[in-house]
């Protein structure tokens, strides 16, 4: 396994040189290959089972960060594709049993990308299992689903009406589940893959669960997870600051002094976002802070880097003009792609508890935590 910064130095060459995703509901197959080859989707495991820890030991947010920011340049649904394998392994390295942790490894080893599939249809009852002393059957499925009909393993919530609760388990998919497209397709995230799933009529063994009731709930685990899409949407908006640079340049309208004060300002919104970042993975990963601390500092970075995105957007859009709508212009597939990924749950209600935090303890520390 190679080492964090030479897959980091590995990632950066790609970002620079390009890595072909189609701008179609398509797995990219071949570019997920090519993150496997040079040790990405290994590098999560933990360093037990070969890995390097990345998001699953503590101690290596700013890795984490670099690695998923990297993966965001080079393509935001390769990234989410990377984002959700790097979370499926964390909650197996959090909650899983030494045996759930070394299938997995071994799954990875041998090319298995996984998925994190925790989205209940809105109107219906979601995933649902049925325990009896020696399996699970399950009934209903998920939607959102990344990867779906590609992707060899998911980690999944049911609801067990035994305990009242939603249960994790972790599952081999096998092509007997039923995979459909959204009823209607994402604007952007296409080469992502998110479909729907029912897996009703599965029968699994009891040993398909992974920890106990309520775990995937957890704090702060559970939202302190979110950081690590905001690393890949920032890694997107430092593609757009590239495009619009490059764009302003070969248009000889670099020097003008408005479009000049806008580029400043795209640079400062991605800044801003790193910095945020850098707070939020170090706690998130670190988990030496009190959760609530975490889970609010967290949720502040995530909407400081959904509102420097959305900044840089509409900053490209007025500098760029309506070029930045072609569609052979790469601003606008990367645009449509950002705005649709920034689309994550509950944005008011994770500025709300933030801010109440941060309203009676006390104020963000003003220096670094040693990362
Ligand atoms: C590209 C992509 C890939 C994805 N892949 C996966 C995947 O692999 N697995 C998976 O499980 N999920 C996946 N998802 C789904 C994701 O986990 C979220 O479910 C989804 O992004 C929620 O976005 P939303 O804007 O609809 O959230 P919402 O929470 O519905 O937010 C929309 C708005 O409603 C507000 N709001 C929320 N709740 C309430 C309320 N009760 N009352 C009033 N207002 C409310 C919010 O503050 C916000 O303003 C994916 C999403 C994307 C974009």
């Amino acid at each position: 396994m190679t080492n964090a910064p030479d897959l980091c130095l590995a990632l950066e060459t790609l970002a620079e040189t390009g890595l072909p995703v189609a701008d179609q509901a398509i797995f990219p197959g071949a570019a997920m290959d090519c993150l496997a080859d040079i040790g990405v989707m290994r590098a999560s495991l933990p360093t037990a089972f070969g890995g390097l820890g990345l998001g699953t030991e503590p101690g290596r947010g700013i890795k984490t960060f670099l690695m998923l920011h990297s993966l965001g340049r080079i393509s935001l649904p390769l990234g989410r594709l990377v984002e959700a394998h790097v979370n499926a392994l964390r909650i197996i390295a959090r909650y899983g049993n030494p045996g759930q942790m070394a299938a997995a490894a071994d799954g990875v080893q041998s090319g298995g990308v996984f998925g994190l599939w925790v989205t209940d249809p809105p109107g219906v009852a979601g995933l649902t299992m049925q325990q009896d002393s020696a399996s699970l059957r399950l009934t209903g499925g998920k939607m959102f689903c990344s990867g779906a009909g590609h992707i060899g393993w998911a980690v999944v919530t049911a609801f067990d009406p035994a305990c009242q609760d939603q249960r994790l388990l972790l599952l081999r998919l096998d092509g007997s589940e039923r995979i459909s497209p959204l009823p209607a397709g994402l604007a952007g995230m296409k080469a992502a893959v998110t479909g729907q799933v029912d897996f009703s009529g599965r029968i699994l063994p009891v040993e398909t669960m992974i920890g106990q009731p309520g775990d995937y709930l957890r704090e702060p685990d559970f939202s302190a997870g979110a950081w690590r899409s905001s690393a890949v949407a920032l890694g997107g908006l430092f593609r757009l600051t590239a495009l619009l640079r490059d764009q302003l340049k070969a248009r000889g309208r670099a020097d003008d002094p408005h479009q000049r004060a806008r580029f400043g300002q795209v640079l400062m919104a991605h800044e801003t976002g790193r910095l945020w970042l850098h707070r939020a993975a170090v706690m998130a990963e670190n988990l030496e802070a009190h959760p609530d601390e975490i889970v609010a500092t967290v949720g502040l970075a995530r909407l400081a880097v959904e509102r420097a995105c959305l900044d840089g957007i509409e900053l490209v859009h007025r500098s760029l003009g309506l070029s930045a709508f072609l569609s052979d212009n790469p601003v606008e597939r990367l645009t449509r792609d950002l705005q649709t990924y920034l689309r994550q749950p509950a944005a008011d209600e994770v500025l709300h508890n933030a801010a109440g935090y941060f309203l009676s303890h006390a104020l963000p520390a003003a220096g670094d935590r040693p990362c």
